[in-house]
């Protein structure tokens, strides 16, 4: 009996597709892609909860099989790819949200939630849970935790760690275990082995469900934007706002070049360009949301300071404004007529993710990201930073460019431009991912940050995943057997 008979024996043949339009359907995500370059899995699995997970990797297990889970496939830098093939574990048939509490303020939901359905079921109780990247509609909440991805409220709401209560997962061996406390807000009891799996792309097992805190969802809220003379005053600004007890709920800065990225809505409703200072040097984008009156008397002496002691200048023109929000929120745009045209037709977006420090912004966009993008002859969309630590300065930046998936000579100039960013990043004592984790392309790099830790992190993986099984190809590829296991 072959693996792929077992698994059908195990979940019903209704949950296993290896039908070649099946498979082509998964075999790409968000990444960028050039002709041919997709990656087929060799079966699909589609769990109903844990229970058939434990399945999968108890079959998985037995015949050295890898196993890739994936959610909304929308990830940017090829995480969800079977690359070493095998099984595809999709997780959209487990989309539950199990219980919402809302006399302690919690959900519990499978893994396979959107962050949007999540939410449209909060929205009934007044709560929500702040965690929604723009991808909102699509991305899980196991990949959220997989990826550590960024989220539009991460100013005042943090990163998925922030609210995650607990994580149900099936590891390696094919045990199925909850980590943390379910509905206490912190604990100091035991180990926070559940922290591992954030960031950790699957690689030490699969999260079939969790607990998150969840808030009361603000009144009100307020939205603006001040152009400023540079991406230095811009972090100065938010510093000053930080000191004074103003509290952003959503702070993104832009560069020069992102600008055209909202300003083209703009142009195309109005038939112009908006008058955009020449000195502009840096967008400040920022969201205030609570009590209208507290909202107000915030918003105002931000957008006075910006004005007065920062040598910014407020943004007049509703239209852009809006065309920020919603992009980054609210997402009711009309086909093809927003942002850049044809964007995702002739030429599509490729992206970096690195942090650095608050003092090495303005440094690492002339430095590292304008530099990088000449020597590798690509083409700039532009610079994000988007702040995703409470009350703090915590920099991910989106170094973002244009790609044609059609040159393949692009796309690979787009992965080498990513592996020197990222170097950049640590040369400047940052790091080398923020939001999409190591994935298949940055493992020199996650190496290189790691330093003598990394010796540590082999004796995680060979407790949760002895049989390299997990998302085999990320994180290791260059060591796919487990330190001493030839000896064996
Ligand atoms: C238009 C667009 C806008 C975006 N906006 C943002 C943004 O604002 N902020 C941001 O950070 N990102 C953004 N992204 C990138 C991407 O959407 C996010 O990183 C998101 O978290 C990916 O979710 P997904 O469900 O599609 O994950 P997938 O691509 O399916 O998977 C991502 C990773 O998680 C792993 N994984 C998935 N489910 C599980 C599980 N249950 N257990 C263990 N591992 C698992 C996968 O193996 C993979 O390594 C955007 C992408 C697009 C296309």
């Amino acid at each position: 009996m072959t693996y792929i008979d077992q698994l059908r024996e195990a979940l019903g043949p209704d949950k296993v597709l290896d039908a070649d339009f099946d498979r082509f359907s998964y075999s790409s995500d968000f990444s960028p892609m050039g002709p041919g370059e997709e990656v087929v899995p060799d079966v699909v699995v589609l769990p109903s909860g844990t229970e058939d997970v434990v399945k999968v990797v108890k079959v998985a297990r037995e015949h050295g099989i890898p196993i890739t889970p994936v959610g909304g496939m929308t990830g940017m830098l090829g995480g969800g790819l079977a690359i070493r093939g095998g099984i595809l574990l999709a997780t959209h048939t487990m989309g539950d949200v199990l219980e919402v509490d809302v006399a302690n303020q919690t959900v519990r939901v499978q893994a396979g939630a959107t962050l949007q359905s999540i939410n449209d079921r909060l929205e009934a109780h007044g709560l929500w849970l702040p965690h929604l990247p723009e991808s909102k509609w699509s991305a899980t909440v196991g990949s959220s935790i997989a990826s550590d991805n960024d989220s539009t409220f991460g100013m005042r709401h943090g990163k998925i760690l922030q609210p995650l209560l607990s994580v149900h997962v099936v590891d390696g061996n094919g045990n199925s275990v909850e980590f943390g406390h379910r509905k206490s807000r912190f604990t100091s009891s035991g180990y926070k082995v559940k922290d591992l799996f954030v960031g950790a792309e699957g690689t030490l097992g699969i999260v079939t469900e969790a607990t998150l805190k969840v808030e009361p969802l603000p009144p009100y809220r307020r939205v603006e934007m001040i152009v400023m003379p540079s991406l230095t005053r811009a972090v100065d600004l938010i510093g000053h706002c930080l000191r004074s007890g103003i509290s952003l709920e959503a702070a993104h800065i832009n560069c020069r070049h992102r600008l055209g990225f909202y300003t083209h809505a703009y142009k195309v409703k109005h038939g112009h360009e908006p008058e955009i200072p020449d000195w502009a040097g840096a967008l400040f984008s920022f969201a205030i949301a609570g009590d209208k009156e507290v909202v107000d008397f915030q918003t105002d002496w931000v957008l006075r300071q910006g004005e007065e002691a920062f040598e910014g200048q407020v943004v007049a023109e509703r239209d852009i404004v809006d065309s920020w929000w919603t992009s980054k929120h609210t997402l009711d745009f009309e086909a093809f007529q927003q942002k850049w045209p044809a964007s995702q037709g002739e030429k599509k977006f490729g992206a970096a993710d690195v942090g650095v420090p608050m003092g090495e912004l303005e440094r690492f966009y002339e430095e590292g990201f304008m530099v990088l993008l000449e020597k590798h002859g690509l083409q700039v969309l532009g610079m994000g930073a988007y702040l995703e630590q409470p009350n703090s300065i915590g920099l991910s930046l989106s170094c973002a460019v244009f790609v044609d998936y059609h040159d393949q000579a692009q796309v690979d100039a787009v992965r080498a431009s990513v592996v020197d960013t990222s170097r950049k990043a640590l040369e400047m004592g940052g790091t080398s991912t923020t939001y999409m984790s190591d994935t298949y392309v940055k493992i020199d790099t996650m190496r290189e940050e790691a330093g003598d830790a990394l010796e540590y992190y082999r004796r995680i993986k060979e407790i949760l995943d002895p049989y390299h099984i997990m998302n085999t190809g990320k994180k290791w590829e260059d060591d796919p057997r487990p330190a001493g296991r030839d000896e064996e």
